[in-house]
């Protein structure tokens, strides 16, 4: 049996969750020859030192000067379909489950995303569904089994022995595929507090009724310096940009306490903030979901709600 791995790269150096993803395409046993390929717009960036697999191979285009994402995958397939790999994984990432799932669309195949485990003699997995609230076990009914590796299910490992093997090749691209590809990238403006490490998140929802909605929970922010965040209602609207949006498909917080303002609490939300410590609802409806993973909440307008709140802070330190 051939495995072959994904591996996401950062200016040669192979990512964690790549690595996380070849320790587990290692250790799929029964004799698996373990291939890994990475994609760089030059050979220089073919991935030094020790990895847990048997052999590199570095897929080297121009296009993969940016991320293109099935440019990559028709690379990912090229190599998969000369190696006669009966398994191919990467890692759950953004991208990595991006380029997979182009991998699968490809192919016309099952992806398994986010796993835990994986037993390749009878195809089972166990994955992570509903924002880490569920772990589905599967089995996978295909002849080419693709999955990508939930980040952090395994400890990623060196690899013991001999650095593998490197070699390069220009894979065969669509027109297609080199049309969708990053050609800006903006920085977030994040007003400095980063949402990811902040100690205090003020977020807001649908319940904070428009863009300009969002002035008290500024407001607020700026009193405890704290990062704004919002729930995705609030980005689909177009009020805050994605780069603010907590949750399943936002950004993973871990504050010391997260005040949700206007925010219902669907498991999607939650998934992006059942890691602070603490939570204060503020919401208009006591029956409203948050309720139950909150430690403190205010049932009232929050747009009176959170003034009073801020208007209570500026009158404690002024006196
Ligand atoms: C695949 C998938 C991924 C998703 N990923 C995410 C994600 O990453 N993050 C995310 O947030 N959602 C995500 N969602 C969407 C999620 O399911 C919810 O639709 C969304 O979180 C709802 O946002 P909300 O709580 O702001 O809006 P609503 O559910 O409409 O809730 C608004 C809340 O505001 C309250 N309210 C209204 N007016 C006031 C007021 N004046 N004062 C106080 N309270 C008031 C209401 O009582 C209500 O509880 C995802 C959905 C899917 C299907």
């Amino acid at each position: 049996m051939t495995a072959l791995v994904y591996l996401e790269q950062t200016d040669g150096a192979v990512d964690e969750p790549s690595l996380q993803a070849a320790t587990m395409a290692s250790s799929l046993g029964g004799g698996a020859e373990v291939h890994a390929v990475v994609a760089a717009d030059t050979a220089a960036l073919a991935p030094a030192g020790q990895l847990p697999v048997d052999a590199v191979q570095v897929a080297v285009h121009e296009a993969f000067g940016s991320y293109a994402p099935l440019a990559v995958a028709e690379a990912v397939v090229e190599l998969a379909g000369r190696l006669g790999a009966t398994c191919v994984v990467g890692p759950g990432t953004e991208r990595g489950n991006e380029v997979l799932a182009h991998v699968a669309a490809l192919l016309d195949l099952p992806l398994a995303a986010n796993c835990v485990a994986v037993a390749v003699a009878d195809a089972r997995v166990t994955r992570v569904r509903w924002g880490g609230s569920l772990l589905e076990e599967a089995r996978v009914d295909a002849p080419t089994l693709l999955l990508t590796v939930q980040p952090h299910a395994v400890a990623a490992e060196p690899g013991a022995g001999d650095p593998p093997s490197v070699e390069t090749f220009t894979p065969t691209l669509s027109d297609a595929a080199l049309a969708l590809r990053v050609v800006e990238r903006v920085g977030a403006a994040t007003g400095g507090v980063s949402l990811a490490d902040a100690r205090v998140v003020v977020s807001g929802g649908r319940g904070a009724g428009s863009e300009e909605g969002f002035a008290p929970i500024e407001e607020l922010a700026e009193l405890l310096e704290a990062a704004v965040g919002c729930s995705r209602a609030v980005t689909m609207a177009g009020w805050r940009p994605h780069t603010d949006q907590v949750g399943q498909t936002g950004t993973k917080i871990a504050p010391e306490i997260y005040i949700a303002c206007g925010i219902s609490g669907a498991t999607q939300h939650m998934a992006g903030c059942k890691g602070a410590k603490r939570i204060l609802a503020i919401n208009a409806d006591r029956e409203a979901p948050i309720l139950q993973s909150a430690d403190y909440a205010v049932i009232g307008d929050l747009h009176e709600v959170v003034p009073a709140i801020s208007a209570a802070i500026r009158a404690a330190r002024s006196g």
